[in-house]
């Protein structure tokens, strides 16, 4: 792991709107690809930034949002895969990626967040998020000190959900590992501090986008030792209301929307969860 796994090559500004002083700075940078493999991630990173300003409502507010790309070569291609989840596979890669990261959940993606913020800082020490894109098709992504996705065919789509983390977003699923693990029927009794999860349904927090029409809670759960079945949301998309189970729980909590890229990486970012990271790139706008 780490410097003899590799080189720092460069770094390029690839969204450019104005000085870094002034913008919100996401930096992409790589990991498991050797330096033959680095233009695939100069690629990646445009498809990254072109998802991105596809992905409301990132597009609007766009011009507050700086990219650069740090280009790192590893020794090897790839990412460690370690048992127990994954086929032990290992690879020397330059901030050491990890699949498994948990011990328990493949998807659980992590690097040397030490020596990624060192590594980054040192080139570009006006980066505000670090996210590195790891060359393994291995679904899976995390938040911690820098946030991570794969390129899984929906990997770059779990990157935009790692965001959401690192804009001050909670998870709105209603598990932390697995559907099978237990100890997740009932939120403990604290307000959590992120926007998008509560477990006050008497003061909602983002009661001013909810219609008066809209029953709160908007949905109740029959079985609070199971995960929530798919599919049986009782009201249209984008209905802002209350409904049962988020931020690791199936009861005792409530989010915003049926569904949210913050709960399926493949759905958009639920009313509030856009109202949140407008709110935090608001003082990066020209
Ligand atoms: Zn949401």
């Amino acid at each position: 792991m780490g410097v003899n796994d590799g080189t720092v090559i460069g770094s390029e500004l690839v969204l450019d709107h104005g000085s870094p002083i002034d913008r919100w700075n996401l930096t992409l940078v790589s990991d498991g690809y050797t330096e033959e493999e680095l233009p695939n991630f100069r690629l990646h990173a445009l498809e990254f930034i072109t998802l991105l300003l596809a992905t409301p409502p990132f597009a609007g507010p766009s011009a507050a949002i700086n990219v650069y790309r740090l280009d790192v070569a590893s020794a090897q291609s790839g990412a460690d895969d370690p048992a127990p989840c994954g086929t032990g596979a290992t690879a020397d890669t330059f901030f050491d990626a990890t699949f498994c990261g948990n011990g328990v959940d493949r998807r659980v993606l992590f690097v040397d967040d030490t020596l990624t913020l060192n590594t980054v800082y040192a080139e570009l020490p006006w980066s505000h998020v670090i996210l590195v894109i790891v060359n393994s098709t291995i679904p899976g992504g995390t938040k911690r000190g820098v946030i991570t996705t794969s390129i899984h065919p929906k990997g770059l789509a779990t990157g935009l959900h790692e965001l959401g983390h690192a804009l001050g977003l909670a998870d709105e699923y209603d598990y932390s590992s697995t559907c099978a693990e237990s100890g997740r029927d009932f939120h403990p009794a604290v307000e959590p501090a992120a926007a998008n999860v509560t477990i006050d349904t008497s003061t909602l927090k983002w009661g001013h986008l909810v219609d008066p029409s809209t029953p709160i809670p908007t949905s109740t759960s029959s079985d609070c030792s199971v995960c929530e079945p798919p599919g049986l949301s009782p009201t249209p998309p984008g209905t802002v209301g209350a409904y049962t189970g988020g931020d690791h729980y199936h009861c005792g909590v409530f989010r915003p929307e049926y569904e949210c890229k913050m709960r399926q990486f493949g759905e958009p970012f639920c009313a509030v969860c856009q109202e949140r990271i407008d709110a935090v790139l608001f003082p990066f706008y020209p």
